[in-house]
């Protein structure tokens, strides 16, 4: 199983961290033992001194496909769930300075938290893309948002992943962060919620 992370996907994020809008959508992997354990804490890393939370609306692939073409993309997922895109923030500007890859900065172990929960696309009466999800920290909600304010959508984006690499199932997309991205601290407590539902609390750990 991969996971494939989109980047700057939300015109707010895009904006607090001083980035342009990219034509075609921006993206990334991080491999599985990124990973976190459910009900695991999550550890900040001793080699980092920033770590943001990044809120993402997930997207379970169920079949493979290759070049897969736009209006055809709604057959290739049928699952969302919410997760956060754990982001070493020191080292990934040091990275994009130097014209380097993200991986140190993104795809480290507990990099991923993924919820237990999934919900199937036909279980709700209305349109998934309405749904609304944030992110709590320490009971204080810091980043909302909806896929309605996706710069790119989910069948856009199947549409250009595939193009460069085969979908295959179980594969699991995160579809990008809106804005209040923000560092994480030791005793912190991140709560996500997906249509007022909890969905995932991660206790953070360390410095
Ligand atoms: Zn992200």
């Amino acid at each position: 199983m991969k996971i494939i992370c989109i980047g700057r996907n939300y015109a707010g994020h895009v904006k607090e961290l001083g980035n342009t809008i990219p034509k075609e959508p921006l993206f990334f992997l991080k491999p599985d033992s990124a990973v976190l354990a459910h009900r695991h804490p999550f550890y900040i890393p001793n080699w980092t001194k920033e770590v943001h939370h990044e809120v993402e609306l997930l997207v379970r692939i169920c079949r493979n496909g290759k070049a897969v073409q736009s209006e055809f993309s709604p057959r290739y997922y049928d699952a969302i769930s919410l997760g956060i895109d754990f982001t070493a923030r020191d080292i990934q500007s040091q990275a994009k300075e130097n014209g380097h890859p993200w991986e140190k900065a993104k795809a480290f172990d507990g990099s991923a938290v993924i919820s237990k929960k999934w919900y199937p696309l036909d279980s709700f009466d209305q349109d998934w893309e309405s749904l609304s999800f944030h992110l709590e920290k320490n009971g204080e909600r810091v980043q909302s948002g909806s896929a309605l304010e996706m710069i790119h959508h989910v069948d856009s984006l199947i549409a250009c992943v595939s193009k460069y690499m085969t979908l295959k199932m179980g594969d699991v997309i995160f579809t990008g962060t809106p804005a209040g991205v923000g560092k994480v601290s030791g005793g912190d407590v991140l709560e996500g919620f997906l249509n007022e539902e909890s969905m995932f609390r991660v206790n953070v750990h360390g410095e």
